[in-house]
């Protein structure tokens, strides 16, 4: 099988093991990294999802028939090929992305370890059985549910896709996975890898497109479930269409994190941990530290923040913004906080990147004495910007965390353990932080917020996804050679 990186004509999609050459619109792919032209995306339409669920639809029965340790051997091999071609893999990150070359090595490791979790699913997914009268057993296991669908976001082009592909595929389902169209490369690729570990024709397709192409995998009547990452606005529209069309669907929308910071918390590490959780990634995180809230005398911890974010430069060891659109608007972001009264600290408005002119780039931004009725201190702003609030006391950093419409993650920085307890119970996040900047749960704890964060019930990795890709089916069976016939039997 062809193994370039990047092809000029275009990505292409991939159904039945093959890549296609898409006959149709294209749009461009820009690397943020210095706004060059790198590729173009096909923009599909149904011709392209209908060839898509016909692979799968004649690949499932022969791979739902094989058993899970049978099936999670491609996935042992396909964790060593991430393995093999992490350059590769990491390269491609960093340029159709923008993020650093660091940030997208540990993206590729973290895909390694959500393979490694699927090759232990045969230890998990064991089923039950119990004899509940005499010679009557029931007994549980999960199957698949056929062809499923996976529609990813622009900020991990390589994670956020292996959040699905290993676990659904391992446990029987054949998936259409929709890359964002605005980093599809690294999908082309993973494509490739999986054919290459072994995968059947058919099991694994990838159709490329906007909009359209959405739309029609939430209509699509041979398709049974849809996992969405992406905005909170899409992850409703995606929520609503799938389930309307009586799928199984998780949705996984934006966010907005807020860190409680307490007096007493160890200064270097709360200000080294928050300037990472808000300026990784640049900021492109759905877990990245987007509102902080300093509880009382916490002064000396925010100019400690200042200083370690001086540390971050754009170019260097910050990556770009995904877009000119989204350096736009994470300026504005700036600029309307800074009228509407609030002081900026670090300006990263604007930032000169020599060399890479052309890229989009926002420089990191701390910003103090911003009110929670702000749009800064509501909205998601995506970019490495920290909008600091303040309250005179915890009861009072906990409203303001409450009042959050979103729910992804929260976190506290303290030594005080009764403090620490207090916002594990309170905070209104799926996923909560004690002295860590980006509490993600790693495997096996799942991945999966609350409130406008997520949409479904399960979360989309880890044990919990189980649940979502596989239906129970319940088996009765009586071997009672009294053949006695009661109400129990
Ligand atoms: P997005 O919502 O714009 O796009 C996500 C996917 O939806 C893409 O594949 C895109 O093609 C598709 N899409 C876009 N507009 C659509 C429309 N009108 N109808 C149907 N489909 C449409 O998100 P993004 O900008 O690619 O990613 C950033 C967002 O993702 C942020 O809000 C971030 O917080 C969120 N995110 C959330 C998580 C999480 O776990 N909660 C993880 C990663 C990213």
């Amino acid at each position: 099988m062809e193994t370039t990186a990047i092809s000029k004509q275009g990505v292409r999609n991939y159904i039945d093991g093959k890549l296609i050459d898409h006959q149709g619109n294209y749009q461009e792919l820009i690397s943020p990294l210095d706004g060059q032209l790198i590729s173009q995306v096909p923009l599909s339409g149904n011709e392209a999802l209908e060839e898509a669920v016909k692979a799968a639809e004649k690949a499932f029965p022969a791979w739902a028939a094989l058993t899970l340790k049978e099936r999670v051997q491609v996935f042992y091999e396909y964790r060593d090929l991430l393995a093999k071609h992490r350059q590769e893999l990491t390269d491609l990150v960093h340029l159709e992305n923008g993020k650093t070359l660091e940030e997208a090595a540990a993206e590729v490791e973290k895909s390694i370890e959500l393979t490694e979790f699927a090759c232990s699913l045969p230890q998990l997914v064991t089923g039950e059985i119990m004899e509940v009268s005499k010679g009557v057993e029931c007994r549980t296991e999960r199957r698949p549910l056929g062809i499923v669908a996976s529609i990813t976001p622009f900020n991990f082009p390589n994670m956020v896709p292996n959040w699905t592909i290993p676990n659904a595929i391992a446990l029987g389902n054949c998936m259409i996975m929709k890359p964002s169209e605005k980093v599809p490369v690294s999908v082309e690729r993973l494509a490739q890898l999986l054919s290459e570990a072994g995968l059947p024709d058919g099991v694994f397709n990838v159709v490329n497109g906007d909009k359209e192409i959405v739309e029609a995998i939430c209509k699509h009547p041979k398709i049974q479930a849809v996992s969405f990452v992406g905005s909170t606005k899409i992850a409703q529209v995606v929520y609503r269409k799938a389930t309307e069309s009586l799928k199984r669907c998780v949705a996984l929308g934006g966010a907005k994190n807020h860190l409680l910071v307490l007096p007493d918390a160890q200064v270097e590490m709360t200000a080294s941990n928050i300037a990472a959780s808000m300026a990784g990634c640049a900021g492109q995180r759905c877990m990245a530290a987007s509102a902080m809230v300093g509880v009382g005398a916490v002064d000396h911890i925010i100019a400690k923040l200042c200083e370690e974010v001086q540390q971050i430069v754009p170019g260097k060891n910050l990556g770009a913004v995904i877009s000119l659109e989204a350096k736009q608007r994470i300026e504005g972001y700036i600029t309307q906080a800074e009228s509407a009264g609030a002081k900026v600290l670090v300006d990263g408005r604007s930032p000169k990147v020599p060399g890479k002119e052309n890229g989009y780039y926002v420089g990191p931004t701390v910003i103090d004495f911003v009110t929670p009725d702000m749009a800064i201190a509501k909205e998601e702003v995506f970019g490495p910007v920290i909008a600091i609030m303040r309250a005179q006391s915890l009861e009072e950093a906990i409203e303001i965390e409450n009042g959050s419409n979103y729910g992804n993650a929260a976190a506290v920085f303290t030594q005080n353990g009764g403090w620490a307890k207090e916002v594990m119970e309170r905070a209104s996040a799926g996923m909560v932080g004690v002295n860590i900047g980006v509490p993600v749960p790693r495997e096996p704890f799942s991945f999966g917020g609350w409130n406008e964060s997520k949409f479904g019930v399960g979360d989309i990795t880890g044990k919990s996804s189980v649940e979502f890709w596989t239906q129970l089916k319940k088996t009765t069976t009586k071997w009672n050679p009294e053949s006695k016939i009661n109400w129990m039997s």
